[in-house]
């Protein structure tokens, strides 16, 4: 064995005082050593132990970043933002594969015809609307108490939050309309009443509870498809000319709304 680690240097990295390369060298012999582990041992303070050993634990309990986190990760989504944008309940590869499948069985519908097609349509415009409910739904949050806590304001959070969803989904919408029978411009009709009809239900959630908010946007979008398909010659006649101008106006209107009222967006008072 070679000589002793100096008593001096022992003491300095007991007490987290030396840098990288001294520490590799000092452990190298510490480890093989029964002489310096004792002494070393005296020079251990009690409370840093205490540290070291709680640093030990919380990295074994740490979850492990999921694949939707290490992407956002890994496209340079800071750390903190990442784990609470992955735990987003409609976020998760299950809500996302529960999409997945709904857009292929409106795509199989939407090869039997018009009536198919409208149901497609319906169902692709309420879809991110949808997610970013259940972005909101304080009971589906497994991270809602760390949301409360983050240090971003739970309104930055939860529009983050909604940007995020809207922008999975309507890709995935958009992906799904791409395989639409006989392509045209009825493949993104469900794009303008999509964003319409979110940013109004988030408009409404800073007046009513978004429970209230999203459940009623939802209904009186099903209501006008369904009135606009028996009541006009045009079966797709919430998704005509007319309609796309309303739900730009609406969707405009509704930004207004949202940036005014903003601080009326809280995560405590959801649901
Ligand atoms: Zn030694």
């Amino acid at each position: 064995m070679s000589t002793h680690v100096e008593p001096r240097m022992l003491e300095a990295y007991a007490a987290g005082d030396v840098d990288a390369a001294h520490a590799f060298s000092i452990e190298a012999h510490v480890v093989e050593c029964a002489d310096c582990q004792s002494t070393i041992s005296q020079a251990v303070s009690p409370a840093r132990l205490a540290r070291v050993w709680s640093d030990v634990e919380d990295r074994l309990d740490a979850p492990r970043a999921g694949p939707v986190e290490a992407v956002l990760t890994r496209i340079g989504v800071p750390g903190h933002l990442a784990r609470l944008l992955a735990a987003t309940p409609s976020l998760t590869l299950s809500w996302l594969a529960a999409v997945i499948v709904v857009l292929a069985c409106g795509v199989l519908l939407a090869q039997q015809g018009e009536r198919g097609l409208l149901v497609f349509l319906c169902v692709a415009a309420l879809l991110p609307l949808a997610g970013v409910a259940a972005a909101f739904g304080r009971g589906l949050d497994p991270v809602y108490e760390l949301a409360v806590a983050a240090p971003l304001s739970s309104v930055r959070l939860l529009l983050i939050r909604a940007a995020a969803v809207l922008s999975v989904t309507i890709a995935l919408a958009g992906a799904a309309a791409l395989t639409l029978p006989g392509l045209g411009w009825s493949a993104a009709a469900w794009l303008l009443p999509s964003l319409g009809l979110t940013v109004t239900s988030l408009a409404l959630c800073t007046y009513v509870a978004p429970l209230t908010a999203f459940g009623t946007v939802s209904t009186a979008w099903i209501a006008v498809v369904l009135f606009g398909a028996l009541a006009s010659q045009d079966r797709l006649a919430a998704f005509g000319m007319g309609a796309q101008a309303t739900f730009v106006l609406l969707a405009c209107c509704a930004t207004v709304v949202l940036v005014l009222r903003h601080d009326h967006l809280e995560l405590g008072r959801t649901l």
